[in-house]
């Protein structure tokens, strides 16, 4: 029997995340909206959500652009309500480590660990014959996706192998 631990990879933030909250509140009437195209649930990639973050820099006088993890932590953001972002003190307030997969003969078994998001499709192909481009959330092409579910809101988004890390335990 082999058991996983699923965590979404993560590394150190350039932002501040108070810096950005207006700009989060701003942009979740978008990104919770199931009527626009910009829906971040229907998204196959995120490019205008990483532009806008590249204009806040751009805004702000940063010399740098932002990097995959601040486009991860960005989105992994924009999947919450309001009040749960205004409740963030720090990045790490996000609760990342989600799922425990047990493999059996008889299958797989799933047990959450109390985060704040879910798996619920693992390890699907995107469609070759798609002209579309799949994108991770932290903006990285790819063709392993996996889809996972922010808990209290329901939004979906998806991510590759990259940012989503099985390791023994
Ligand atoms: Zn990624």
């Amino acid at each position: 029997m082999n058991s996983f631990e699923k965590s979404l990879r993560f590394g150190r933030v350039s932002f501040n995340l108070t810096d950005i909250k207006e700009l989060l509140y701003k942009e979740i009437k978008t990104a919770h909206n199931s009527c626009s195209p910009f829906y971040i649930s229907v998204r196959t990639e995120y490019s205008m959500y990483h532009e806008t973050l590249d204009n806040y820099y751009q805004n702000a006088g940063r010399k740098n652009k932002p990097n995959k993890t601040d486009y991860l932590a960005y989105i992994l953001l924009l999947t919450y309500t309001k009040e749960q972002i205004q409740k963030f003190k720090e990045i790490s307030d996000m609760n990342l480590d989600f799922i425990k997969l047990t493999k059996c003969s008889s299958g797989t078994t799933r047990e959450d660990v109390n985060s704040d998001f879910e798996i619920i499709h693992a390890n699907i192909r995107a469609d070759e014959d798609l002209a579309t481009n799949f994108t991770c959330i932290c903006s990285k092409p790819i063709e392993n996706i996996y889809i996972l579910k922010n808990k209290y809101t329901g939004i979906l988004f998806q991510v590759g192998c990259d940012c989503i890390t099985p390791f023994l335990i």
